[in-house]
């Protein structure tokens, strides 16, 4: 087993790995940025290392400081968390080249999955179904139109090296076809420093699905079932549960089948997760490979109650999976829900600044993954993710009641966060009965939050209010902590209108 690892990410992924190590008896490493001086994750690691200034090229995405800093250290192994490194081969091959294990696939598996067209390709040798579109990069405007003229419009524009749900660009019609892949080609090559964009056909209101799968180092797979993840906002999830209530078993049978066989077609190791889009009539089509933990990951772990980043460490230092595929099954059902600090009432401008109140919410089947505590500082350099809030319990009905209970009682104060917009969302008789698919969002709310009720609206706000009018009572010993804004009880209604 490993020594020490060394962790290359922040909030909360960073605090939910140091807590894997400190369980396994492993040291953690972390690095921080100037802006998490003081961050939690920087606090909670065994050892902590300053690695730059606060943008993320100069620190989090400083390959060469990076490596140095685990020889130096003598960190035997890395975890990269999500984003930053954990998907860039580059990266992974100069761990390969100075013998530090990467906690993850190999760079071989990382790159044949990190272009679209290229995981496309091999998906459709090895019969898993993809989306219908092209599998090549499109040369030209005469190309496209033919192409999305064969598959038939409504089509996707999307960006073979595309990611965080951006360089994605819906076409209804040919005459928007010529305006559209220029300004697709711009976005992908300054997004991803790569203009190569391919065609898929627009799936119609589909379902997000996707499998987390386990590999090891000597050829094991198994799956542990799905995830759905179809409640989005521009492309990016906010809402996840596991399993899917749409999903059948039949139908679990055939995509986790999929899934095990897209791991394969890579010579896949480590957790990975297959993702799909299921039209109405339960036909799902691969999408793409995330080569990394996901940030939803907790769901898998509620239902499967399987420690994914315990067996990530395990994996990554060369054991066999700890479990088989018949020891696994679904127990119960759990939602999470992605905390940002962001104003769903101000088109979800991140809010930045220090969180001057924090309560937690807790109780039975709660999780709460935070990367923040009273006086962390939400800064404009990264993610305004705070914490992600994860219920369980033992059926689908009874998780969301918890999950609204919990939503009720989380208090971040200095900070608007979408905490009420995702206790409408919760409580949308759509959500509750299962009915949904992609474009819930959309349809249902961004035409405006002005179509809410605003009675209820009102009644919560007054309700949330007077929870922090009784905190102001007793916040003097709050005093000496910065604050961007004054707390008057004002400012704290303000902040309500979240
Ligand atoms: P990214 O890598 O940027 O996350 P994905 O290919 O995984 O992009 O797609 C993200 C989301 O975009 C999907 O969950 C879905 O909501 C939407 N999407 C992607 N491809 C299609 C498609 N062909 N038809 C309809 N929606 C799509």
């Amino acid at each position: 087993m490993f020594r020490k690892i060394l962790i290359t990410n922040r909030g909360e992924i960073a605090v939910r790995v140091i807590r894997a190590c400190r369980e396994l008896g492993i040291k953690s490493a972390a690095i921080y940025s100037d802006a998490d001086k003081t961050s939690l994750h920087t606090r909670l690691a065994d050892e902590s290392y300053h690695i730059g200034n606060s943008p993320a090229q100069d620190s989090y995405l400083n390959k060469e400081k990076i490596i140095k800093l685990a020889i130096e250290i003598g960190a035997d192994a890395i975890h990269p968390g999500y984003g930053f490194f954990s998907e860039n081969a580059d990266f992974i091959k100069a761990l390969e080249n100075n013998k530090i294990t990467f906690i993850g696939p190999s760079s071989k598996s990382v790159s044949l999955m990190g272009s679209k067209t290229e995981a496309r390709k091999l998906m459709e040798r090895n019969n898993v179904p993809i989306v219908p579109g092209t599998t090549e990069a499109i040369k030209s405007v005469k190309d496209g139109l033919k192409i999305s003229e064969e598959i038939g419009y409504p089509v996707l524009l999307k960006a073979a090296a595309g990611g965080g749900g951006k360089g994605m660009r819906k076409i209804s019609s040919s005459n928007e076809f010529e305006s559209a892949f220029e300004a697709t080609k711009r976005e992908a090559l300054k997004s991803f420093a790569n203009d190569d964009i391919y065609i898929e056909k627009y799936v119609e209101n589909p379902r997000h699905i996707e499998v987390q799968i386990f590999g090891d180092k000597h050829g094991n797979y198994v799956h542990l079932f799905e995830r759905e993840c179809s409640i989005q906002r521009r492309h990016q999830k906010i809402i996840e549960e596991a399993p899917s209530s749409f999903v059948d078993d039949l139908t679990r049978r055939k995509i986790t089948s999929a899934a095990i066989a897209a791991a394969k077609a890579c010579n896949y190791f480590n957790a990975g997760t297959v993702e799909f889009l299921m039209d109405s009539k339960k036909n799902f089509y691969f999408l793409e490979m995330n080569t990394r933990l996901q940030v939803e990951h907790p769901v898998t772990e509620f239902i499967t109650s399987i420690d994914l980043v315990k067996e990530q460490i395990s994996v990554a230092a060369g054991n066999n999976l700890s479990f088989k595929q018949s020891d696994l099954m679904i127990n119960g059902h759990a939602i999470e829900c992605r905390i940002y600090a962001e104003d769903p009432l101000n088109n979800f401008l991140p809010s930045t600044g220090p969180i001057i109140h924090y309560i937690p919410p807790s109780g039975p089947g709660v999780r709460v993954d935070s990367g923040f505590d009273l006086g962390s500082q939400i800064t404009v350099h990264y993610d305004p993710l705070i914490s992600k809030l994860v219920c369980w319990s033992d059926t689908r009905e009874s998780a969301i009641n918890r999950m609204l209970r919990a939503l009720s009682e989380y208090v971040i104060g200095g900070l608007i966060t979408n905490i009420s917009f995702l206790k409408m969302i919760i409580a949308h008789p759509f959500f509750r009965i299962g009915e949904f698919n992609i474009n819930f969002l959309n349809n249902e709310f961004m035409s405006g939050l002005k179509k809410l009720d605003d009675i209820k609206y009102i009644q919560e706000i007054e309700r949330v209010s007077a929870i922090f009018a009784s905190i102001q009572k007793s916040k003097s010993s709050f005093n000496n902590l910065p604050t961007k804004k004054t707390d008057s009880l004002n400012q704290w209604q303000e902040q309500m209108y979240e």
